[in-house]
């Protein structure tokens, strides 16, 4: 790729204009990345039209209308009864019916007042809302003189929703990245000019058609998307293959194995002990291990991965244990800390947050192999971090997980064994194609004596009796999760319907905690960390979909989850293990909306019917398309930026066979796998 384009691509979102660095953090947890390239990939969901109306109250609220308005009267923003009205721009449509113009942000006021002065009729783009009788428009999209209508599309794409993030915002970006593309492609080849043509067309769509899954554009970039997937693969096969007879099996020096049982204050299960017999297996193999434990919230891989380290150290090697992110790095570290004590090895935590002195002490202590196990974030393959013999590299949740970012940490060892933990389960019939360099091993029994998590689906309508019947819980000392769901529609509208359940919450409880995307995550981090303490008076978390899959809070044996049609069921299976950690019974209760349907209810009875993640991946395959529900790039398994399951199973083969052959082993490839790799380049 030249190098121009890289640059463009790999350029932070935050030097977009109108965007900063503070959105820039919330696309990061939004579309996976905070790069252009991020945002280019980041699929639209759909279109909607404008409905061009000259009577507002004949358009239905919700519907995105434009419409000629002549401008009234300017009500500047005030304060009335200590409630904030904000600045109104009365205003009469051809009909004669008032609709109100609301701008509740004052930045750019001077701005938007210019365009609408009194007495001029102009022509207005944005969502309809009605309050009583009142029409409503708040910050309009589009503003035009008449004679301009051209300017204003006739339907909108619409993203992904995000927290704190709007459709103005994607919009504003897309428009400013595609715009200084051309510039950047000059003098590209063929292949790369084909593909960001594509990538134009799903963002600026000529129809509602034009996104389906099959039409030309997104299954060429599904087509890619394949390639790339399957070139990354062939290749890491390739180069595990070619290190056979080059690496030294490890001879056993110590005896820690059987103090590490021990120690245990469990039995393992069957599905463990199992797992770990192929691990050591792979182990003492010449060829490094490569192996993908799958496991659901709760089934034992820590322990299995601890075993694996335990192992490694027995034959004198290193284990690290890439987490990705720091809160979960420090709950890895305060398990393992104990139990490595108690076999007298030597374990540690190195994150972002270690600086100066003691992390000049960390680094030693790795280098001079008195560390045997560290637990950290990418901090673990950061340029001055070196290991004296890492042998067993363990990657917790790997989907989180670039290829760079994986061969960055294997680089730090010679011919380190792998081992990947997923919680999310994959289909068999996936697992295949998705992980063909792997082996996989299925954790699928739980710890004896876990009792199953009772699941239960009411109407939002029932929410006061729930709140009654969460109270002696609560002082029998239950711990809730309450999350709420993103909002379609971006705005402030997400955080604005968390506080609102707060509030509400707050009426009834005594001490309610709030966690969401727009808090910064110092705060977010330290109003986590009073909820999961047993004795702080913090009994119910309300929080969007931003906590953490894998944390652990073992007094929370209930959570709630509001509007769940709007989850995919893998997103509602990881949520829901957020409860049933300890031997308690737990509770999961889906409150659904009246807008729930007929489908939306079978997929809810999936959960209350089983607990078995593999059965509720299959279903979930089964009954969604891609791109249909809120939050998917977050809930766990969807890793495909534009392939859909089901619909390109003939290009999955394609692919497959056009990267075994090698053919694809060129220039290009290397940049389509740059291009979909997920690991971000920008360190946040
Ligand atoms: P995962 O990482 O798969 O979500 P963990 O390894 O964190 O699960 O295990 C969840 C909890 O179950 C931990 O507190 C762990 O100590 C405990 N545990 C693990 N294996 C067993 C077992 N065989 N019997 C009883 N408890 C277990
Ligand atoms: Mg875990």
């Amino acid at each position: 790729m030249k190098k121009d384009l890289f640059d463009f691509l790999n350029t932070d979102l935050q030097f977009v204009k109108g965007v900063g660095p503070v959105l820039a953090a919330r696309l990061n947890d939004v579309i996976g990345g905070r790069r252009v390239l991020d945002f280019m990939l980041h699929r639209p969901s759909g279109v909607r039209p404008r409905t061009v109306t000259d009577c507002a109250s004949a358009a239905t609220p919700g519907q995105t209308i434009t419409i000629e308005l002549q401008v009234k009267s300017v009500r500047t923003a005030r304060s009335f009864r200590g409630r904030r009205v904000p600045t109104q721009i009365v205003c009469a449509d051809r009909a004669g019916d008032v609709v109100t113009i609301q701008f509740f942000n004052s930045n750019f006021l001077e701005y938007w007042l210019k365009k609408l002065p009194v007495g001029a009729w102009r022509i207005v783009s944005g969502k309809l809302e009605r309050s009583g009788t009142r029409n409503i428009i708040n910050h309009p999209e589009f503003i035009e003189e008449l004679e301009n209508i051209s300017r204003i599309p006739s339907m909108q794409v619409i993203y992904p929703a995000g927290e704190g993030v709007t459709q103005k915002t994607f919009a504003n970006i897309r428009d400013q990245v595609f715009a200084a593309l051309p510039d950047r492609l000059a003098g590209a080849d063929e292949n790369t000019r084909e593909f960001f043509d594509a990538l134009h067309d799903i963002h600026f769509p000529d129809s509602a058609d034009a996104l389906l899954p099959n039409a030309a554009a997104p299954a060429k970039l599904a087509y890619y998307e394949l390639l790339a997937h399957q070139s990354a693969i062939a290749i890491s096969r390739r180069a595990r293959l070619d290190v056979r007879n080059r690496r030294a099996v490890r001879a056993k020096k110590y005896d820690l194995m059987d103090r590490f049982y021990a120690s245990l204050s469990f039995e393992l299960t069957g599905a463990q002990r199992r797992t770990l017999d192929e691990i050591f297996a792979d182990m003492s193999r010449d060829i490094p291990m490569m192996r993908l434990v799958q496991g659901d919230v709760g089934s034992g891989k820590t322990i299995v991965a601890l075993a694996a380290a335990v192992h490694m150290a027995e034959r004198a090697g290193q284990t690290a244990l890439l987490a990705p992110t720091d809160t979960l790095a420090q709950q890895h570290y305060a398990k393992l800390k104990p139990m490595c004590d108690k076999i007298g090895i030597v374990c540690d935590v190195l994150t972002g947050r270690d600086k100066g002195a003691a992390r000049r002490e960390k680094l030693i202590s790795l280098r001079s192999g008195r560390t045997r196990i560290v637990v950290g974030t990418h901090a673990l393959f950061s340029d001055d971090v070196e290991y004296k013999d890492l042998g067993l590299v363990v990657i917790d949740e790997q989907h989180r997980f670039g290829v760079a970012q994986r061969e960055a940490l294997r680089a730090k060892g010679a011919h380190p064994d792998m081992l990947a933990l997923s919680a999310t389960p994959i289909p068999r019939t996936l697992s295949m194609t998705m992980y063909g360099d792997m082996d996989v091993s299925v954790i699928n029994e739980k710890p004896a004596g876990r009792l199953p998590i009772r699941t239960s689906k009411i109407p939002m309508s029932r929410i006061d009796e729930l709140t009654a019947h969460l109270a002696p819980q609560i002082a029998a000392g239950a711990k809730v999760f309450w999350v709420c769901p993103l909002v379609e529609d971006g705005e402030d509208t997400t955080m604005t319907a968390a506080s609102a359940r707060h509030e509400y919450l707050e009426k009834y409880f005594p001490s309610v905690g709030l966690v969401h995307g727009q808090m910064d995550k110092k705060r977010r981090d330290a109003v986590m960390a009073e909820f999961a303490d047993d004795n702080s008076a913090m009994k119910i978390l309300v929080a969007t979909t931003v906590i953490e899959v894998g944390i652990d809070v073992p007094r929370a044996t209930i959570i709630v989850i509001e509007n769940a049609e709007r989850f995919g069921l893998a997103a509602l299976h990881q949520l829901r293990g957020r409860v049933g950690r300890g031997n308690l019974q737990s509770y999961c209760i889906l409150l659904f909306g009246r807008a729930v349907g007929d489908d939306g209810l079978r997929r809810l009875d999936v959960l209350c019917e089983t607990d078995d993640g593999f059965a509720i991946a299959e279903q979930d395959l089964m009954m969604r398309g891609v791109g249909e529900l809120i939050g998917t790039r977050q809930s766990g398994w969807i890793q495909y930026h534009f392939v859909d399951y089901r619909m390109h199973r003939d290009l999955f083969r394609l692919a497959s066979r056009a990267a075994m052959d090698g053919t694809t082993d060129d220039g290009w490839t290397r940049d389509l796998m740059y291009i979909f790799d997920r690991g971000d380049t920008i360190s946040a």
